[in-house]
């Protein structure tokens, strides 16, 4: 007869066993090619308990085995890498102005993705095409013997910190839609887990959980395009993000640089947004929401009018990085979004204004990195496949 003290220390050893095989999958992650010594020196666990835990991850096809290498422990041992071939995550991107789909392995590489225009509308109809585009991107031979982990789902407004509900898009017109209630009945078959976020916030997720070797303590990414977001992440192997109590935190958009400017779609004066975002470079340039903002701009970007107005949304950017770096002071900074496409006449004023600021209070030693992304079409929606893979590894259900 087994008694409570019994149960107990099951579940005790199954928790320990889980929690193990956590932290061998986030150090083989992190560092691709460990051996069982090295993960058990890194991890502080036993040879025992790391060799056990490997070899239900080799059987479970989250790991696979390479070539022998020389290990800390003196025996060679077999390197360890992530199984890139047995599962995938999916990550979604809704844009004001588009959808954005990806499946990642393991590792975060996108084995397939799909980028398509979509004018605003309602969630519902939203929710729709993104099901049958999501059936479309599941049926691809890429992903054919694949196990799906779950599907993450980046939107542009604040989500209710613990309540999966986006408060308000104000570029979409969307106040407190539960849009993975709409989606999941489109799509019945996708099992595992179904998360949602802000989009600055899954892309600052991804661009912190998918990187290897050197790692910064804390990274924030920024998001220009039709509106301007951003997102903080902290902590190696469990990174954090900062959500604040009302989820707003990193709403750099919203943060007033002129008190009485003009209106904001958020209802307010004076926002950053008004200065600089794709939407108030669409209204000053008369450029019509069913354009693509890039591609109407690059052939113009000769244009006094054009330059001016780029100029001054590049020195507006330059003050919210300035301020970002005062008030959070990550370790890194990551700029992203279709803006940056835009290229020299948008931020050579911004990264000016921030290069030549950011020094003033602590002198010229440490320069804050800040690192450009080019093609920032599925960062967010790869932040929101890694945000699945987190919780599935760091969560409470077993490790398929
Ligand atoms: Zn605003």
């Amino acid at each position: 007869m087994s008694t409570n003290f019994q149960q107990h220390r099951a579940g005790d050893l199954h928790f320990l066993k889980r929690l193990n095989r956590s932290a061998i999958l986030e150090s083989v992650r992190r560092s691709p090619g460990l051996t069982r010594a090295d993960i058990a020196t890194q991890a502080q666990l036993t040879k025992a308990t790391v060799g056990a835990g490997v070899q239900s991850l080799l059987q479970l096809n989250w790991l696979r085995e390479g070539e022998l290498q020389k290990s800390s422990g003196g025996r060679p041992g077999r390197a360890l890498h992530l199984n890139d071939q047995h599962f995938a995550m999916l990550g979604v991107e809704v844009g004001v102005h588009g959808l954005r789909l990806v499946a990642c392995s393991l590792s975060g590489e996108q084995i397939a993705s799909h980028h398509e225009p979509l004018a605003p509308t309602t969630p519902e109809i939203t929710a729709k095409r993104l099901a049958k585009r999501l059936q479309a991107l599941m049926t691809l031979p890429e992903l054919a013997g694949r196990r799906c982990l779950g599907i993450g789902v980046a939107l542009p407004g604040p989500i209710a910190p613990g309540e999966p509900v986006l408060r308000l898009a104000p570029n979409l017109g969307w106040r407190d839609v539960r849009f993975l209630d709409l989606l999941r009945p489109h799509l019945p078959q996708l099992e595992g887990a179904w998360l949602v976020d802000n989009e600055a916030k899954s892309a600052a997720f991804g661009e912190i959980y998918f990187r290897t070797g050197h790692i910064p303590d804390s990274l924030v990414y920024v998001s220009a395009g039709t509106g301007i977001g951003s997102g903080l992440v902290e902590g190696h192997h469990r990174p954090l993000v900062t959500r604040g109590i009302q989820g707003l935190a990193g709403e750099i958009g919203h943060t007033v640089l002129q008190p009485g400017g003009l209106y904001c779609h958020c209802g307010n004066r004076g926002c950053a947004e008004t200065l600089v975002s794709g939407w108030s470079i669409r209204a000053s340039l008369s450029i019509g929401e069913d354009e693509n903002l890039v591609e109407a701009l690059l052939p113009r970007l000769h244009e006094d009018e054009v330059r001016r107005t780029l100029h001054r949304a590049g020195e507006a950017l330059g003050v919210l990085l300035l301020n970002l770096h005062h008030a959070q002071n990550p370790s890194e900074i990551v700029l992203g979004g279709s803006l940056v496409q835009l290229g020299s006449p948008l931020l050579d004023p911004a990264l000016a204004y921030f290069k030549s600021n950011q020094n003033r209070l602590l002198g010229t030693s440490q320069q804050i990195p800040l690192r450009l992304i080019d093609d920032a079409t599925f960062i967010a929606a790869r932040g929101a496949a890694a945000q699945v893979l987190a919780s599935v590894i760091q969560g409470p259900n077993d490790l398929l």
